[in-house]
């Protein structure tokens, strides 16, 4: 595996690649790598001859607020579990290669990113627009790979790639959580032991969610209250956002009558925690 931190090697080995009739395929992360990251990682190795995986916290993506400067990072581990993994290019570039002097370009979604993360995070989605096309052309990936763990992310990717015809297939994988239910997150390492505890609530409460649509219940006014009363119940936990939403347009649903994504994000402590999960109308 290659380290790679300008946009020219990539550009180069991937342009050979190209010239070889390799496939390609693209991981975007933020690196402190785990087996969510890995699980994508995994597939993009199976279903391409080459990949490349981005390790890049990127500083447009992060409000003022924000943990930009907290961001947990670990290069060596990030490059251990992505060479193990298959990975032919790791690219960890520096924010002056991704954005150097006089930078003023940025890519807006509109619609997608009214709701959710994009209603709480202003800026958060150019910012990852911006550099997830970036990495789109200099990589030139056949497919790229998206948890859906942020799933708000991956449809507001989905309609990006449409919309300015990437040529390539956007891959949602699913969420990988722990033994006790808890979504792998690199934020995770925010949390204390009791915080950490605590944070079991979220998948809790969604589970209870979705036991009670499995029972039949369509209506957002008496599922989102099952969500709310769990999380009450949790004094470290404070509720950011609690919705069900379409899974394509991310607007707010009173009833689901097509597919929907029931989304939340709750504060333990001073860590911000999202989940989520998709319920299919048959
Ligand atoms: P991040 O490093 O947090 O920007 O995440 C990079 C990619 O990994 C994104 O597409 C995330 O959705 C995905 N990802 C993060 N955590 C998980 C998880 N627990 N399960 C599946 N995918 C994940």
């Amino acid at each position: 595996m290659e380290l790679f931190t300008t946009v020219q090697q990539v550009r180069e080995q991937v342009r050979t690649w190209k010239k070889q009739g390799f496939t390609v395929g693209l991981v975007p992360t933020m690196g402190f790598l785990h087996e969510g990251h890995k699980s994508l990682i995994d597939r993009a190795v199976a279903e391409n001859d080459k990949v490349v995986v981005s390790v890049f916290v990127n500083p447009i993506q992060f409000g003022p607020n924000e943990d930009f400067a907290q961001y947990p990072r670990d290069l060596e581990k990030d490059a251990a579990l992505c060479e193990n993994a298959g990975a032919a290019i790791l690219f960890h570039p520096e924010p002056e290669e991704m954005y150097p002097n006089g930078f003023c370009t940025h890519v807006d979604v509109t619609g997608v990113t009214d709701n959710l993360c994009g209603a709480k995070r202003p800026g958060h989605f150019q910012g990852v627009c911006t550099v997830v096309s970036k990495l789109f052309h200099m990589v030139a990936p056949d497919r790229a790979y998206f948890g859906e763990k942020d799933a708000q992310q991956l449809a507001v990717i989905r309609r990006m790639v449409q919309d300015l015809n990437f040529d390539l297939e956007v891959v949602g994988c699913p969420i990988i959580r722990e033994s006790d239910g808890l979504a792998k997150s690199s934020r995770n390492t925010y949390l204390n032991p009791e915080e950490r505890r605590a944070a079991l609530v979220l998948n809790r409460a969604l589970t209870a969610a979705k036991s009670v649509m499995e029972r039949g219940e369509r209506r957002a006014d008496r599922i989102l209250p099952v969500i709310q009363a769990e999380l009450g119940e949790e004094p470290l936990a404070k509720v950011d956002y609690v919705k069900m939403v379409d899974s394509l347009t991310m607007e707010d649903v009173e009833t689901a009558e097509r597919d929907v994504l029931v989304a939340i994000a709750v504060y333990i402590g001073k860590t911000r925690l999202i989940d989520n999960f998709t319920f299919q109308i048959q």
